[in-house]
């Protein structure tokens, strides 16, 4: 199939890009890396009378690193980070999520900012973002805002964006050289989405310990205070200390019944677990 008609601009501001989404009433969208707006465009389930194509906004692929955090653009690419071509505030957590995203010809294109306007449930940003306890800066015609990213996701495929608000760029704390982390990521074969993700940050000096439940077809579970969880403080076979009930019940708060996705939830963060405790 191919696309309904659309007009198509490619802005060199993100003001001017601000401005023509904001003018354009809800009938215009944003496209970036296009690797989840491109096959929707073709299914015709997004039918945009104007795209405003992002990639020549050099501000959105600009990345700045401050004393206790980095300021990472949305058009960065998976790839990108996933090189190490960016600096890392969190000590190889972002490029080992960012190499488990599909293929490499997805990310070469593919965006992080896109990823998390898109909001897939069973994508691996929208788990991994708020683990890190970041925050999105974002840019529209009536100015700008910051959004801690574990609020950012409301349900499947819908965020607190505004139609015509843009990501500007992804503000990620720095984690101290003692931290730990785990981050699972369980699908059958490489490159596809996950079935369920599990995730660990542990960060003694900053005093923070949490954890994410994802692919959870809603929003991600974000746990601030992961001792809930583990019966106890980080330490040595974390794993053996998961609390499944605990698990379960946060499940069940947020009414997620699909037996697959409760067996496969405590296993992947009993395996981020591991690999936090034993790094
Ligand atoms: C075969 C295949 C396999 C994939 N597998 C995975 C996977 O395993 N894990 C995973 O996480 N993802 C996967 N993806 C999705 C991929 O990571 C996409 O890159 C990502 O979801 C969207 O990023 P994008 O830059 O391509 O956004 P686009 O497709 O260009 O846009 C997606 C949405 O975000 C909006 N948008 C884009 N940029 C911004 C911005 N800066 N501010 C506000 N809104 C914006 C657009 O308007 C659109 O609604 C896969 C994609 C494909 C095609």
């Amino acid at each position: 199939m191919k696309p309904s008609r659309f007009d198509f601009v490619r802005p060199a501001s993100l003001n001017e890009a601000a401005r023509l989404l904001g003018e354009a009433g809800g009938v215009a969208k944003a496209i970036a890396g296009s690797q989840s707006l491109g096959p929707m465009l073709n299914l015709r389930i997004a039918q945009p009378e104007l795209l405003v194509d992002l990639t020549s906004i050099s501000e959105l692929t600009a990345v700045t690193e401050h004393r206790d955090h980095v300021e990472i653009g949305a058009c960065v690419t998976h790839a990108d980070i996933e090189d190490g071509r960016i600096p890392d505030p969190s000590l190889g957590l972002l490029s080992f999520v960012a190499g488990g995203i599909a293929y490499r010809a997805v990310r070469n294109r593919g965006t992080l900012g896109g990823s998390l306007a898109h909001a897939d449930p069973a994508a691996d940003w929208i788990s991994a973002i708020p683990l890190l306890g970041a925050e999105l800066l974002t840019q529209s015609s009536r100015g700008a805002r910051v959004i801690a990213a574990e609020r950012s996701m409301v349900s499947s495929f819908v965020t607190t964006l505004e139609a015509d608000e843009l990501i500007r760029a992804i503000r990620i704390p720095k984690m101290s050289p003692r931290s730990r982390w785990g981050f699972c990521k369980f699908n059958q074969k490489v490159g596809e989405f996950a079935h369920a993700v599990g995730g660990i940050l542990y960060d003694p000096d900053n005093r923070r310990f949490r954890a994410v439940l994802g692919a959870i077809e809603t929003a991600p579970i974000i746990v601030a205070d992961a001792t809930t969880l583990f019966a106890g403080p980080f330490g040595p076979d974390l794993d053996k200390r998961l609390d499944v009930n605990a698990v379960l019940a946060l499940l069940d708060a947020k009414a997620v019944t699909d037996e697959y996705t409760r067996q496969l939830a405590p296993v992947a963060l009993k395996r981020a677990a591991k690999q936090a405790s034993a790094s």
